[in-house]
């Protein structure tokens, strides 16, 4: 997915190593979702950008309350 190749290069800021793209799963409003995220491959802290968070998870909440 392109709008991540930015977040490439980004550590975990507890372990200093480099995070790595992993798909996650979760559930909102009843509905299965998946996304992918940066996780670190130690501690399994996972990195979402602001702009993902914020702006596609409100889309999906728009989407289904729109019906
Ligand atoms: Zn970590």
């Amino acid at each position: 997915m392109a709008e991540f190749v930015s977040y490439e290069d980004i550590l975990c800021s507890r372990c200093r190593v480099r995070m790595e793209l992993a798909r996650a799963d979760f559930t909102y409003l009843g509905h299965n979702f998946h996304t992918e995220v940066m996780r670190c491959p130690k501690c399994g802290a996972v990195y979402i950008p602001e702009e993902l968070a914020e702006g596609k998870i409100a889309d999906a909440e728009t989407a289904l309350e729109d019906k």
